[in-house]
């Protein structure tokens, strides 16, 4: 009774495993505030709930085509050639069970054994574990603090090399918030067009922006079709548990993309995607009052975290999460790592973080020590999370 041994290359979803930990440890009564996983811990609009509702009663519960409901793709057409400045046509529009299956659809249809992918780290952790998975080589590109965690443009184009077949990106970034300028993403374009590559665009934190607008990398001279866009309702419409996101790419990829998902779900909940139509076409408060009080939350977790000593913590300016500098911490309580830190402040501080490692292996030469915040949870826990961890640093000084 063996497994295939195609597994021994499938990585995971540390953050999953945290937070089955965090459940075990409060099922046995212990009280932890987590900051370990990244979801809104908003409610889905009304409007959005009552669309579904309306759409089971109408019987919109059969199969649909692959790619998604036809009225779907049209209006995600319209929303991204409006929120990115292309041209985009329904048949571009792959709609699948979240954003995440983007990535392992995509890779699948385009990377062979050997084929090099260039992904961040640190990053979500799936870039890395599909490519391993395909047999594909994965060539991580640092996010440097000293940079505010946007990529070193340089030191990309060094990683390139004949074997290279997709650079992925992430702006807003998760785990570091970090962002990529419209320079970097000039840069970034004109590699991938002289040396011909596919990019995968993760926008997924697109509309959690806290100062400026969002530029996609799909606008820039060139790059249409060779861009893949991943967005999704997950974040922007608190929407995680519904399991809804979509892919936008050349058709070609599309129609490749379409017939993967027929052999694997056949096609994402049809009532679920009626659902999507209002969460586009309907009002936006719920996303604007949301995103406003991330923007709060964010300034008192940066300032608070600031205030503990041995910690240091940029302000990102997207996205909902911190990557706070903890190298004086753990020096000074004398853990070896990030790792050492979080399961302490776990077990005897009771509050749930993740460790840099939950988002890649560090990078040569890395020294610094890091963990990751979501403060996609209420002011209340930020504020009382922070004084514990104050507290549990305290007591091992
Ligand atoms: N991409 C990034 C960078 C993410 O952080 C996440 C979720 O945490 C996803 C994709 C997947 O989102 P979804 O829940 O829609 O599959």
């Amino acid at each position: 009774m063996k497994l295939a041994d195609r597994l021994n290359q499938l990585g995971t979803e540390n953050a999953f495993e945290v937070l089955s930990e965090v459940n075990s440890l409060k099922a046995a009564g212990r009280d932890i505030l987590s900051f370990a996983i990244g979801e809104p811990d908003f409610d889905t609009p009304e409007n959005i709930k009552q669309a579904c509702i309306q759409a089971i009663q109408q019987n919109q519960t059969h199969y649909c085509p692959s790619a998604g409901i036809l009225p779907l793709r049209e209006t995600i057409a319209a929303y991204i050639a409006k929120t990115r400045n292309i041209s985009v046509s329904p048949d571009e529009v792959v709609v699948t069970p979240g954003g995440k299956p983007i990535i392992y659809y995509c890779l699948h249809a385009l990377v062979n054994p050997g084929d090099e992918v260039i992904y961040p780290n640190p990053g979500f952790p799936i870039y890395e574990s599909v490519i391993r998975f395909l047999g594909g080589v994965p060539v991580p590109a640092p996010l440097l603090e000293e940079k505010d965690f946007s990529l070193d443009t340089e030191h990309l184009e060094q990683l390139i090399t004949p074997k290279t077949k997709l650079i992925i990106l992430n702006s807003p970034q998760n785990p570091t918030g970090g962002m990529l300028t419209p320079k970097d993403l000039e840069q970034i374009a004109a590699m991938a067009v002289k040396h011909d590559l596919w990019v995968l665009s993760d926008e997924i934190y697109s509309r959690m922006l806290y100062s400026g607008t969002f530029t996609s990398i799909s606008a820039l001279p060139g790059m249409a079709a060779r861009t893949i866009i991943l967005d999704g309702f997950s974040k922007t419409y608190a929407m995680t548990g519904w399991r809804l996101g979509y892919g936008v790419m050349n058709r070609e990829l599309a129609t490749a993309v379409a017939r993967l998902i027929t052999n694997c779900e056949s096609c994402t909940n049809t009532f679920i995607q009626y659902a999507a139509i209002e969460a586009i076409t309907g009002p936006q408060d719920s996303v604007d009052e949301m995103v406003a009080e991330f923007k709060a939350r964010r300034d008192l977790i940066v300032d608070g975290l600031n205030s503990i000593p041995g910690i240091s913590c940029k302000k990102p300016n997207g996205a909902f999460y911190v990557f706070p500098n903890v190298t004086a911490a753990c020096k000074n309580l004398g853990f070896a790592d990030s790792k050492e830190l979080q399961q302490y402040l776990l077990h005897s501080g009771n509050v749930a973080v993740l460790p840099r490692t939950s988002f890649g292996e560090k990078n040569t030469a890395e020294t610094q020590e890091y963990i990751r915040l979501s403060y996609a949870t209420s002011r209340e826990n930020i504020i009382a999370g922070l004084k514990r961890i104050k507290d549990a640093l305290a007591a091992k000084a």
